[in-house]
């Protein structure tokens, strides 16, 4: 026979209670045999808690809470029962227990004490209303069921809250009462009684502890733990968005797992399994098709991961205890762990550092302030002396575990975790291995535990995988055509890793939208559309940061100089940066140097490869010369697509203010041509250049021969320009023939050399690689002393959205490169 469990989740609404009864029926309809334990209703024990702690500080709104409590098994039995006799019996049933718990609460009310003698009393309510209503529905379903107070055969000690089990006499007394009672029992998971008959319970969640104690005593051949999740996952799949099912774990890494704080499955379960050699299963009763995760005393599978688990304890303290008098002295660790014990302070963690100088613990925040007391006063002599330091005290701290029996046989663990957990920015406090090296925990941050449970995660199970999460501030033109292209939701194959791209926000100059999650590409426009959320550039930075998701990556498509002033903020909450805007990187030189910085401190990148030449090779060819030995002579460049079309035209045709106006018209200018016709666009992509060989120079340093008459670049309105404009064609049609008598082209050049930095017009020869330029298109010339004679040159279109969009991408793609 088998011993099957359903917890609160499991039986949180009728409904849900229904699709438990129909897995049952499957089961007898397989005629296998099996006796079934359930938990409260979802909610419930902790409602009864709630309840009489209301109770008992004469708050009269117990009563309110007991009305609430009484309307959920009410409204069970009227949803699932349909004949009025039976729901008549079984409301009657239901009423007696209520009204036991009413008045145990009157009781609480009155005396004003509540100890957990009663509060264990008044929680068994939750397991013996839900068995009473769900063996009388099984019944009226064509089962045949008997409700079992497990009461009358699981019997405790005196530990109200959570008791210890005595097997030798629960095990006969559930034998015994098996021999007698065929029917399927329905048995109250969580409670017990002491030997004299007094209520009991075994700890919260210990409903699947009740399970493995009776699959123990009848010699089940399996114990069923029915839940909300497909088994145990590598992590708590609320925390971790990765998180997939074993197939199987052994007893002990469940155990470990659990005991760190795995709720999946209460700690004691496998104790009594384990004794009996019973397997359990972990099922999922909202996917029963699913296998599960098996938990066994030797896993036959071959996962692939030699690490089985993440959990966590979400809030400690850790308490360091140093100091000179502690080096090389013997005991002081024995006299610690005393002293704590006699004031009954469990211990989840103990480090202690080569050196001996300190000594950490890590204990639940309850226990915190007592076991700094006990340590100080267990030293008070060494302390009075100052050879021990008072004991640091530190809170909000909490402890993961990486568990996993085969971690033994792997070297790298540890390597792995600190890299993985450094290169996002989160520190450990410290770092403890058990022995048997079935379990690697650490100490950190509170605030960090959601992005540090997930970054270990994906390191240590995902290792062919990556996921990076983006964050997308201005999607217009450029940044939408970059949400198009993620669109498409490939997975790119990068160094043999797959890497997915995770869109967790995008703003636009409206609305912002977030998900951590992922949002739905397919639609952003219009749920960008829908947001009631207004875009606020400082409200989005600070969600990015408070989001804190691991290998996070804010790509800034604005213009301007709001984003960018956050770059230092963003850099050191450990997040690269990616972006077309060229203003970050034509600051001032200190500016420019702190971001360069900040990302290596902090282990992040700031990609802007897109800052020259969109998503030509440009600043990545500069770089691959430089870190190759070779030394920058010349850079030329044009390196504006709108002044590339005008002079390229200009070839052709005379009129440049016509020109000009053609271009603002076929879309290649800024609304304002003048923003391109200044030359400023130019001076700041060749001062990146400039700074990308290693000098420090400012935009100020670089020359800018001014294209346009003062007189058109005041002109008052975007139409008076060009009028004004219009003066300066004669110009450019006197310096064109001077050219042409010499067999030469206009060009509007960026050039360094020799310290010195230009833009203006040159005269170009047939010969010159930029005289066959077209349309648009972007060039630059790198002379070197390896390329001396004909410079290494890159050209093509320059400037688009969709372009611009795929460098973009590829800056993001290539951060995965520095992952953990
Ligand atoms: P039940 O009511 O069935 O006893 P619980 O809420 O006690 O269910 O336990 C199931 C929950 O445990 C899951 O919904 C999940 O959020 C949480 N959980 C935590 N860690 C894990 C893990 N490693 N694997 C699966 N679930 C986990
Ligand atoms: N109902 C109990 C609790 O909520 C026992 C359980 O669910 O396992 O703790
Ligand atoms: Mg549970």
């Amino acid at each position: 026979m088998r011993i099957l469990k359903f917890g609160g989740s499991s039986v949180g609404t009728p409904a849900r209670i229904s699709n438990v009864i129909d897995i049952l029926a499957g089961y007898r309809d397989k005629k296998i045999k099996f006796d079934v334990v359930f938990s409260a209703f979802q909610g419930v024990t902790d409602k009864l808690i709630e309840v009489s702690q209301k109770a008992v500080v004469k708050t009269n709104s117990y009563k309110y809470e007991l009305a609430h409590i009484r309307q959920i098994h009410f409204d069970a039995v009227a949803e699932l029962l349909i004949n009025k006799n039976d729901k008549d019996l079984l409301i009657n049933k239901v009423t007696v227990l209520l009204s036991e718990l009413e008045e145990i609460l009157h009781g609480i009310y009155l005396v004003k004490e509540l100890t957990p003698r009663t509060l264990d009393y008044v929680m068994s309510f939750g397991e013996r209303l839900s068995c009473t209503i769900i063996s009388d529905v099984m019944n009226c379903r064509g089962f045949e069921t008997e409700f079992l107070d497990a009461r009358l055969v699981v019997k405790t000690d005196n530990t109200f809250g959570s008791s210890k089990v005595n097997f030798k006499v629960t095990d006969k007394n559930i034998a015994d009462y098996f021999k007698t009672h065929k029917k399927i029992q329905v048995i109250t998971g969580f409670i017990g009684s002491n030997d004299k008959n007094v209520t009991t319970t075994l700890g919260r969640g210990g409903s699947d502890y009740s399970a493995a104690i009776f699959g123990a005593a009848l010699d089940a051949e399996i114990i069923e733990i029915w839940t909300d999740v497909d088994g145990i996952l590598t992590a708590d799949p609320r925390r971790v968005i990765n998180a997939f099912s074993l197939k199987a774990v052994t007893y002990e890494e469940a155990m470990e797992l659990s005991h760190f704080g795995a709720k999946v499955i209460h700690p004691p379960t496998m104790k009594p399994a384990l004794n009996k050699k019973i397997k359990i299963k972990i099922k999922n009763t909202f996917n029963p098709g699913h296998d599960g995760t098996l938990i066994t005393d030797k896993d036959h599978f071959d996962h692939g991961f030699s690490v089985k688990g993440i959990s966590s304890i979400d809030d400690v303290n850790l308490l360091r205890v140093s100091g000179s008098g502690m080096v090389g002295v013997i005991g002081t660790a024995s006299r610690i762990f005393s002293a704590l014990a006699r004031n009954s302070v469990n211990v989840i963690l103990i480090t202690q550092a080569s050196s001996e100088h300190s000594i950490c613990l890590a204990v639940l925040p309850k226990d915190g302030l007592r076991a700094k007391a006990a340590i100080e006063e267990e030293f008070k002599w060494e302390i009075k002396d100052k050879v021990i330091d008072e004991v640091v005290i530190e809170s909000n701290m909490s402890v993961i575990a990486v568990v996993g029996e085969d971690m033994r046989h792997t070297p790298g663990i540890s390597g792995k975790v600190f890299q993985s957990l450094g290169k996002n920015g989160i520190n450990i406090s410290a770092i403890a291995q058990g022995s048997s090296e079935l379990n690697i925990s650490l100490v950190i941050q509170k605030d960090y535990l959601k992005k540090a449970m997930n970054v270990l995660h994906d390191s240590l199970f995902l290792s062919k995988e990556k996921t990076l999460n983006v964050f997308i501030i201005g999607a217009g033109h450029v940044g939408g055509s970059f949400l198009d292209l993620l669109s498409e939701g490939k997975i790119y194959m990068i160094n043999n890793v797959h890497v997915k791209v995770r869109v967790a926000g995008i703003a636009n100059i409206y609305k912002m939208i977030f998900d951590e999650k992922g949002i739905n590409l397919k639609k952003w426009r219009s749920l960008l559309e829908s947001s009631k959320t207004e875009t606020d550039v400082q409200l989005f930075i600070d969600k990015v940061k408070q989001m804190n998701l691991p290998d996070s990556i804010l790509v800034d498509c604005t213009a301007g100089m709001n984003v960018v002033k956050n770059y230092p903020a963003i850099l050191s909450s450990s997040i690269s940066i990616v972006t077309p805007n060229k203003i970050a990187n034509s600051q001032k030189y200190p500016f420019y140097n702190s971001l360069r910085e900040l990302a290596k401190e902090h282990n992040v990148q700031f990609r802007y490869r897109t800052n020259v030449g969109a998503a030509l090779p440009i600043i990545n060819t500069l770089r691959d010369l430089i870190s190759s030995g070779d030394e920058i002579v010349k850079i030329e460049g044009v390196l504006s697509g709108t002044l590339s079309y005008i002079f390229n035209t200009l070839r052709d045709k005379d009129n440049f203010s016509e020109i000009v106006k053609e271009a603002k018209e076929r879309g290649f200018t800024e609304p304002d041509p003048r923003d391109d016709l200044n030359g400023l666009d130019m001076a700041r992509k060749l001062l990146i250049l400039i700074r990308e060989t290693g000098l420090p120079f400012e935009l100020s340093d670089i020359k800018i021969e001014k294209l346009i008459s003062p007189s058109a670049e005041r002109a008052s309105s975007v139409e008076n320009f060009f009028e004004v404009l219009k003066k300066d064609d004669a110009k450019f049609v006197k310096m064109k023939e001077a050219a042409a008598k010499k067999g030469n082209s206009l060009c509007y050049i960026a050039t360094f050399e020799k310290g010195k930095a230009i833009i203006s017009v040159q005269e170009i020869g047939k010969e010159h690689p930029f005289s066959n330029l077209t349309l648009s298109d972007n060039i630059v010339a790198f002379t070197t002393k390896r390329y001396c004679n004909t410079p290494l040159t890159i050209k093509g279109p320059g400037a688009g959205g969709e372009i611009t969009g795929s460098g973009i991408l590829s800056d993001v793609l290539t951060i995965s490169n520095y992952l953990s």
